[in-house]
């Protein structure tokens, strides 16, 4: 879970919940009151990729963390320094041993319990896989045979799994969570007037 932040990182004060005026009004944050420093608590980036090799295959791993039978995307934190793209490409790279050799990008959406947003490519790999100790096992499935699951990597393999002309088919992502996928999320809802844009969000 996130965890939230006590004191201030630049001058070690306890923070306090502080209302100050900001562009959509008064608004109270987690302030330091000796210094100023605000705690805007924005999200986190996270990188994923549906890998495809050149049979048209994704790849799915299962975390060492994870029981058996979970599988998912490749996934890893953005560093300070790189671009998406190419975080992307090293974390492919480090955790599968595959080079990247083409990608775009498939999506992003929030993960509100981690407080992250996840930054998903459709990645074209080469070479073998040699997986990083962080993982113990890993797949290939075609799209036909993947099934999707309702939380942001799912919906970017359900990106994939379209973008191949197969309507795709959700399931849950572990036992006993829900299979259904959120209705805001899919089916995608292209704009009437042009079908490559969708259509905004309620506010
Ligand atoms: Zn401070």
């Amino acid at each position: 879970m996130h965890q939230e932040m006590r004191f201030c990182p630049c001058c070690a004060t306890p923070l306090q919940w502080m209302a100050q005026q900001e562009d959509s009004g008064l608004k109270e944050r987690l302030r330091c009151p000796s210094c100023d420093w605000t705690h805007w608590g924005n999200p986190t980036p996270v990188l994923a990729a549906v890998v495809e090799n050149d049979q048209g295959e994704v790849l799915l791993a299962r975390n060492a963390l994870w029981q058996e039978g979970v599988f998912g995307l490749i996934t890893g934190f953005m560093e300070a320094g790189e671009s998406p793209e190419a975080g992307i490409c090293r974390e492919v790279l480090e955790e599968t041993g595959l080079r990247t050799k083409a990608l775009r990008m498939l999506g992003a959406w929030e993960f509100l319990r981690m407080n992250q947003v996840l930054i998903a490519y459709h990645v074209r790999v080469e070479g073998s896989v040699q997986l990083s100790p962080e993982l113990v096992e890993f797949r290939w499935q075609t799209a036909q045979q993947v099934r999707c699951w309702p939380s942001g990597t799912g919906y970017a393999l359900a990106h994939w799994v379209r973008s191949k002309g197969i309507e795709p088919q959700f399931g849950a992502f572990r036992p006993g969570q829900s299979p259904e996928p959120d209705p805001s999320k899919w089916p995608l809802q292209p704009w009437a007037e042009d079908a490559r844009f969708m259509v905004a969000p309620p506010l």
